[in-house]
């Protein structure tokens, strides 16, 4: 648990760090401390003006100009992942690090009511489509000399709970996937594969799962940046094939 890490302001200077669901929530706030930090930040999402918010806002902070790619995993193809990555090959060379962020919820309901085709969208979102993205982005990771990939898992994603459905086996898949590619690199040690389960967190995913609940218990995105900032940064280094999580389990 690295929450009370104290990143130095220069931690991710010169960096190239591509964010999923950079518009909103635990994403938007990711984006915007690695550009406070002194990262280039790709801002990718579904929602063009979210994204644009987070532009102006990491202009308006005085962070490296950042730069928007509008994708949906929904309906992304292979073909897209190639695209993306010739143009952040064009225009980077490289990447540093991968946040993947974006997620779906799906619905919390009984097992026997589960929609099939909502359960393929929360698969595809979550983790189909990150997977075949982090394939395309492969040797962009690799022409780095220091790349670090997070996933976002989630509680349970290491322990299945009544009524999670698509979304718990899509967290289960991560961090399944994150062991295997990390078992693969290990000998790369330029790059390294972990998962980090945010935690309870006030977002409208966590709104959406837990209406009843009262926001203010919830800690704020901008709250938890300590173990994002660390395991994107030089001093996770060494690390991989891990499980960390962003703030302690709550009582
Ligand atoms: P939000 O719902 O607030 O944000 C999710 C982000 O993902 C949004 O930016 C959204 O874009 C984007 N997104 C959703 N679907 C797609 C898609 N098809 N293509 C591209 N982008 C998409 O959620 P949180 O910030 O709470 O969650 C962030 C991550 O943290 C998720 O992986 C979630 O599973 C995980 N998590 C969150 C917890 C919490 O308590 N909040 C706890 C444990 C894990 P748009 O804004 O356009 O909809």
């Amino acid at each position: 648990c690295k929450i009370d890490y104290q990143a130095p302001a220069d931690l991710l200077d010169g960096r190239v760090i591509l964010v999923s669901g950079a518009g909103d929530g635990i994403g938007r706030a990711a984006a915007l401390t690695y550009a406070r930090h002194g990262a280039t930040v790709i801002l990718l999402g579904r929602t063009i003006a979210k994204l644009e918010a987070v532009y102006d806002e990491i202009e308006a902070l005085g962070g490296p100009q950042p730069a928007i790619f509008p994708l949906n995993f929904e309906g992304a193809t292979l073909k897209d992942y190639q695209d993306m990555a010739e143009t952040l090959h064009r225009e980077f060379g490289r990447l540093d690090g991968i946040l993947h962020n974006a997620g779906l919820l799906g619905r919390i309901t009984p097992f026997e009511q589960y929609n099939p085709q909502l359960w393929e969208q929360v698969m595809q979102v979550n983790i189909n489509g990150p997977i075949w993205m982090t394939q395309a982005l492969l040797s962009l990771l690799k022409a780095s000399n220091d790349a670090s990939v997070i996933f976002t898992t989630s509680g349970v994603g290491h322990k299945g709970r009544a009524f999670w459905g698509a979304y718990s086996v899509s967290k289960f898949a991560t961090e399944g996937f994150v062991q295997v590619l990390a078992d693969e690199l290990e000998n790369l040690t330029s790059v390294r594969v972990n998962s980090l389960n945010p935690g309870a967190t006030r977002t409208q995913m966590r709104k959406t799962a837990f209406p009843g609940e009262d926001p203010d218990t919830l800690r704020k995105p901008d709250d938890i940046m300590a173990t994002y900032l660390w395991l994107m940064g030089p001093d996770s280094r060494g690390h991989t094939g891990e499980r960390f999580d962003a703030q302690p389990p709550r009582q």
